[in-house]
């Protein structure tokens, strides 16, 4: 039977944990629950999907060049690493984004594998049509993400309990949210998630 359900880790990267280039304030600390989910989904035989901030030391998308971020996540580098405790089955499916130097791209869902495939490709090829999205950083990538998502009809199940956000204004996570809510995500916590498989 094909899969219908899928997690999508957005950017659980050093670069994005404190101590790294452009930290979201504890955006180390959902690292464990990530990983309870990934036991959950593993349990389960549903994919796992990774992405990655994967960028080109010369990008519009930094400062330097006339973008709004300080350098992150370049290509091979420490800053674009996996978080190391983040444990990641050999099966996750690692997608790759940020990689043209002329745009932003914060979602995931204009990433690709390593073969180029971009995501709704591969999704569309597993019969995948729920996804449980978390990861770094509530009020860009994984905003940016959930409402591509949910644009291209996938049901989306936001991971509260595994997201963070950069906050640059104190309530950004908060409307990225409700914003998120509102076109149709629904809200799940390890907890529920335990109690919806007992159903
Ligand atoms: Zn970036």
């Amino acid at each position: 039977m094909k899969a219908k359900k899928a997690l999508l880790i957005v950017d659980l990267q050093n670069d994005f944990c404190p101590g790294g280039a452009l930290a979201v304030p504890e955006g180390d600390k959902i690292v464990p629950i990530i990983n309870k989910y990934i036991k959950i989904f593993t349990k389960n035989k549903w994919p796992i999907f990774a992405s990655r901030d994967w960028h080109p030391r010369k990008t519009k998308h930094f400062k330097e060049f006339g973008g709004s971020w300080p350098v992150h996540c370049v290509q091979n580098t420490f800053g674009a690493a996996f978080h190391p405790k983040l444990k990641l089955t050999k099966d996750t499916i690692l997608l790759y984004k940020g990689m043209d130097p002329k745009k932003d791209s914060y979602s995931a869902f204009a990433a690709e594998d390593l073969s180029k495939r971009p995501l709704p490709k591969i999704l569309k090829r597993l019969g995948i049509k729920e996804l449980y999205i978390g990861g770094l950083a509530t009020d860009y990538c994984v905003k940016s993400t959930t409402l591509d998502a949910l644009k291209a009809r996938f049901k989306v199940k936001l991971l509260l309990d595994a997201i963070k956000g950069v906050n640059l204004k104190p309530d950004d996570s908060k409307k990225a949210i409700q914003q998120m809510l509102k076109k149709g995500a629904k809200k799940i916590t390890l907890k529920t998630l335990g109690r919806e498989k007992c159903l």
